[in-house]
């Protein structure tokens, strides 16, 4: 059986069986692990923690001193093989304030991910039509996966035209009805599977996966490992 993706978590995994990528934010460099796959990036909540700690600070300063600390670092561990992918970045209308300087973050994660050819892991909230124009404005070709996904169908077909993977967790065991319109929307070339911050073992959230939509649990792992390997090539 191929191993489980587990392609957004907050959590450390120590172990071997399975494929986990862990989010790592620039803000948080005390918790780097190299020694396990991880993504880099600054999520739009901690820029506007930055911003509320830092009161008099303009947002811009503060947005260019994070972009030249993402950069650097970036440049630091590129020959590191267990740096995969940039994020978790991304826009949020909900949580974050001020959106024109998450923009800003968000379109220089996507000159980094297309220069050093990092896929790009994205938060996003209430910000779906934004990620789309961004994608076409900015011409982008390196693969995106949203994650988190708890919009509707819609939303969804939405993204995959616009050759967006699609990652879901949480979701799965709080909208059984909604989960399974997705899971039957979303083609598995273009569907990964997450723990992200919650306590629950990536197997749970595929059982879970497999059976809303009857799916044998051995062909979902294999195709999203073969997913996994077409972004981020053989292990
Ligand atoms: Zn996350």
């Amino acid at each position: 059986m191929s191993p489980f993706v587990d392609i957004h978590t907050h959590h450390k995994i120590d172990r071997k069986d399975l494929i986990a990528i862990r989010n790592i934010d620039v803000d948080n460099l005390a918790d780097i692990d190299v020694s396990s796959f991880y993504s880099l990036g600054i999520h739009p909540w901690s820029l506007s923690q930055q911003t509320t700690d830092n009161g008099q600070q303009s947002l811009s300063h503060l947005s260019n001193s994070a972009t030249r600390r993402l950069g650097d670092l970036l440049t630091r561990r590129l020959g590191d093989s267990n740096f995969l992918a940039l994020g978790e970045t991304g826009l949020d209308r909900v949580a974050a304030h001020d959106f024109e300087t998450q923009k800003k973050l968000f379109i220089k994660h996507i000159e980094l991910s297309e220069q050093y050819n990092k896929p790009l892991i994205i938060h996003c909230v209430r910000a779906y039509p934004d990620i789309i124009s961004i994608r076409k404005e900015t011409k982008a070709r390196q693969p995106w996966i949203i994650h988190g996904f708890r919009a509707n169908v819609q939303t969804a077909e939405q993204l995959l035209r616009h050759e967006i993977y699609i990652s879901l967790g949480d979701v799965l065991f709080k909208d059984e009805e909604k989960s399974k319109r997705l899971l039957v929307t979303i083609p598995s070339e273009r569907l990964f599977l997450e723990t992200d911050v919650s306590e629950r073992n990536i197997e749970d959230i595929y059982e879970k996966a497999a059976s809303i939509i009857g799916k044998d649990i051995e062909v979902l792992s294999r195709d999203i490992f073969n997913n996994f390997e077409k972004i981020f090539g053989k292990i």
